[in-house]
């Protein structure tokens, strides 16, 4: 039987990776909700609604009509890859421009409501891995499978750091720290569906586990 697995937690604490390897290993759709806020991040960037001191938030709620997400399955990178309007906005995504405004963008109810919506969708579907900072509390609060989680601030830090130098992103390990940290605060203390285990998640702190570790720990969850 197929089932739903919701993954939550703080900025990287590997929940995608976990995600693509469990959607890779029971054939299941993975849904990245991360890339949903940050192309609609991205959208209010290029139409200069939100920039290092302001942020029209007006205008994004007003235009929220005018964006449209598709995930679009890449089968040599094996997961689906973000489009904006079209657009394939995969790499513009991940920059630490767009971390730095996103949470800003994720307070927004309207925005959160739209892309609410979408991921219950596409959830209609069962065999479903999701990840994000609501699943298991807002957008599949009846998931089979919940999943919280942690790992220390500067772990966190450190694995985007690499990732994103793997990129060929220019970064500071600095910078990227104040962005995870920043982040996990406003995602906590939003008014709007903040940042909390669902009482029935269970809590990962992956801080000193391997990748390979945790996989086969959670796989043992699913098939329970
Ligand atoms: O998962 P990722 O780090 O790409 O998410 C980027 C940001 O999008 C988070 O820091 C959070 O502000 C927002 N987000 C959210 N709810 C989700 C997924 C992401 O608020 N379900």
């Amino acid at each position: 039987k197929k089932i739903t697995i919701a993954i939550d937690g703080y900025s990287s604490t590997g929940k995608s990776t976990l995600a693509k390897q469990l959607a890779k290993h029971l054939g299941y759709v993975y849904v990245d909700t991360g890339a949903m806020y940050r192309a609609v991040t991205l959208f209010a960037m290029q139409n200069g609604y939100i920039g290092a001191e302001f942020f029209d938030k007006e205008s994004l709620i007003n235009s929220l009509s005018f964006i449209n997400l598709q995930f679009k399955f890449n089968a040599d990178l094996g997961f689906a890859e973000m489009f904006l309007n079209s657009k394939n906005v995969e790499t513009e995504i991940r920059t630490l421009e767009v971390s730095n405004f996103v949470s800003k963008v994720a307070e927004v109810s309207q925005v959160r409501s739209k892309l609410v919506e979408q991921q219950k969708e596409m959830g209609k579907e069962k065999g479903i891995v999701m990840d994000g900072r609501d699943i298991g509390t807002v957008v599949f609060p009846d998931a089979e499978v919940k999943i919280f989680m942690t790992a220390s601030p500067q772990t966190r830090a450190q694995r985007r750091f690499k990732e994103m130098l793997r990129n060929g992103s220019n970064v500071t390990f600095e910078e990227v720290l104040k962005n995870v940290v920043e982040r996990d605060y406003i995602d906590s203390h939003r008014e709007d569906s903040p940042l909390v285990k669902a009482e029935d998640a269970l809590e990962f702190d992956n801080s000193n586990v391997s990748k390979q570790e945790q996989f086969v720990a959670v796989l043992d969850l699913v098939l329970d």
